[in-house]
């Protein structure tokens, strides 16, 4: 028989010598692995002896449907449509949905801890989004963070209305980012901000606080105050500022709502409200790499261009598929080494255990 090397591959056995190492020449083709839909390319290691299907590693390990359909689930997802809605329009059960949601916001959680990096922060704005878990006497707030010339959404935090989680929030920000200028932050009036953000930039930012006095659900009051930073400090950054001309939220605001409409959890008077917080989250991450990853923003338009916000602030350079972001190579070594990490320690997850193996 004549062996095909694959010099595209390294080994996904951790145990192996050549686990995760470019790949020598001792990958070779081994077959198929022959599902209902589909087949998949088998591979083996010539070091290890041990073999592999290009979905190893993936959320779409051990797919019994074809890859695109997994997708266009994920899709439909964070375009708002719910998880029974999902089941019944691609005849699939619900617990399959709820499972391969759940894969797919691993990977999204991860591709966006390791690619949201480096970015420049200019101009930042923070707000809280009120929800509910279990019942409605016990509200849950998504703490969610937005760096409006690039539009990108930077960072976000759910859980209850603390300075713990105020500071959770802008910390991932500042650990993350990179600027020369001191960046302009907005919030609304919650009490934390100030203290948080004069514990984390100091004097190296200006902030500013806009707050709002709402009656029967209308603004009646617009409040705006600068609580860090002298005069022209604000009006040179409000100078420099790209897309403010004064103080405001609306950039944040607008996300929220994107947010909302993302999200089958958050619409307002719906049936699927969240039982678990975690589920929220999860599916926050992946609608969180969804937006600034996979969807053009209609205001990164440039001629015939239209940018997602992580082409605008950099760190990538063309619009990526979800296809990409789970089949990436730092998300697919990622889940090899925890899912046996994980196995280890608490022995349950079964789900990431089989992505694993
Ligand atoms: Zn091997």
């Amino acid at each position: 028989m004549m062996r095909k090397v694959c010099r595209e591959r390294s080994c996904p056995h951790t145990r192996c010598h050549n686990f995760g190492k470019p790949d020598h020449g001792s990958i070779v083709r081994h077959g198929f692995i022959q599902t209902k839909q589909d087949r998949w390319r088998r591979y083996r290691c010539l070091v290890c002896g041990k073999t592999f299907s290009s979905n190893t590693g993936t959320p779409y390990h051990r797919l019994q449907t074809s890859r695109k359909v997994f997708d266009e689930v994920v899709h439909m997802s964070v375009e708002g449509v719910s998880k029974s809605s999902i089941a019944r329009i691609k005849k699939i059960s619900w617990n399959t949905v709820a499972r391969w949601l759940e894969r797919a916001a691993a990977a999204a959680e991860r591709f966006n801890d390791l690619r949201l990096n480096k970015y420049v922060l200019k101009e930042l704005q923070a707000d809280e989004i009120r929800t509910f878990t279990q019942g409605k006497d016990r509200p849950t707030w998504i703490f969610a963070s937005l760096e409006v010339w690039s539009r990108l959404w930077a960072s976000t935090v759910v859980g209850r209305r603390s300075y713990a989680n105020t500071k959770r929030l802008l910390n991932d920000v500042a650990s993350r980012c990179t600027f020369t200028k001191p960046p302009l932050i907005t919030t609304d009036g919650f009490k934390y901000y100030a203290r948080v953000i004069r514990q984390i930039f100091g004097f190296g930012c200006v902030y500013g606080v806009v707050m709002k006095t709402r009656r029967k659900d209308r603004v009646v009051k617009v409040d705006r105050y600068r609580a860090i930073g002298s005069r022209w400090q604000l009006e040179e950054a409000l100078d420099r500022s790209e897309d403010s001309s004064k103080l405001n939220t609306s950039f944040i605001e607008r996300l929220n709502l994107t947010i909302r409409q993302g999200s089958a959890y958050l619409c307002r008077r719906s049936a699927c409200h969240v039982r678990v917080t975690e589920n929220l989250e999860r599916h926050l991450d992946l609608l969180r790499c969804y937006y600034n990853f996979v969807r053009p923003h209609r205001a990164l338009r440039f001629g015939p261009e239209m940018r997602t916000p992580a082409m605008q602030a950099g760190l990538v350079n063309r619009r990526l598929s979800f296809r990409e972001i789970f089949t990436a190579v730092e998300v697919v070594r990622h889940f090899l080494v925890v899912g046996v990490v994980v196995v280890l320690r608490r022995g349950r997850e079964e789900d990431r255990l089989r992505l694993a193996a």
